[in-house]
């Protein structure tokens, strides 16, 4: 029916004004800041970057391949990749963001560069007092500014992270046993090589003529 979604909408408002009189949990609002309410596993606002272990650098698990920021909508990200490489959570030698910065004052929070991410290295935020006079640059967060570890993105999204956990292990493990296999056939080839050939033995040296 037309309207419908209207008014199940101004229903609930209207039970949960009426409610909020003898009720707690009908009290839908909260005098903030002195009370807060904890956002919902769901809540997103800004990106952040996550890094694995105690160090930002070492464990973060970008490995600036640049797709975020071509498809970020408002192009709010600015990357800049190293020359250099760092392992990654596998082992693997990667490329890392020597420069990453995202301009939240642009960010619509579209949550694009977290979809289109094929390394869980970006993920969203549910930080929303971020307001600040600063109007140059003081919104421009850098790498170190978004570099946050994954027991935070546990803390604020424990099922999402949790899921990216055991399929980040998955991989690992793949790869793992991939390496292992082919460790364990190099050498069962170099078991089953035919043995090398004795080298030849050096020409015993001509004796020379004697006196006549
Ligand atoms: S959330 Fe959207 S707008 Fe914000 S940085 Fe990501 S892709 Fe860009
Ligand atoms: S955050 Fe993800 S998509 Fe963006 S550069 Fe890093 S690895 Fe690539």
């Amino acid at each position: 029916m037309l309207g419908e979604g209207i008014l199940k909408g101004l229903a609930e408002t209207a039970k949960n004004f009426a409610g909020s009189y003898v009720s707690k949990e009908r009290l839908t609002t909260v005098q903030y800041p002195e009370e807060r309410v904890a956002p919902i596993e769901a809540t997103r606002n800004f990106p952040f970057l996550v890094y694995d272990g105690e160090d930002a650098f070492a464990g973060l698990r970008c490995v600036s391949c640049q797709i975020c920021e071509k498809e970020c909508p408002p192009k709010c990200i600015y990357i800049e990749k190293s020359k250099d490489k760092k392992p990654d959570y596998v082992g693997k030698p990667q490329n890392y963001p020597v420069r990453f910065d995202i301009d939240i004052s642009v960010c619509m929070s579209c949550q694009i560069c977290v979809e289109v991410c094929p390394f869980e290295a970006i993920k969203m935020d549910t930080v929303f007092e971020l307001a600040t006079d600063d109007r140059f640059g003081g919104l421009l967060l850098d790498r170190e500014k978004l570099s946050k570890s994954n027991e935070y993105y546990h803390t604020i999204h424990p099922t999402e992270a949790t899921e990216v956990d055991a399929r980040l292990a998955e991989e690992k493990a793949k790869v793992e046993a991939k390496a292992k296999a082919a460790a364990e056939a190099a050498a069962a080839k170099a078991a089953a090589a035919p043995p090398a050939p004795p080298a030849a033995k050096p020409e015993a040296p001509k004796p020379t003529g004697g006196a006549e």
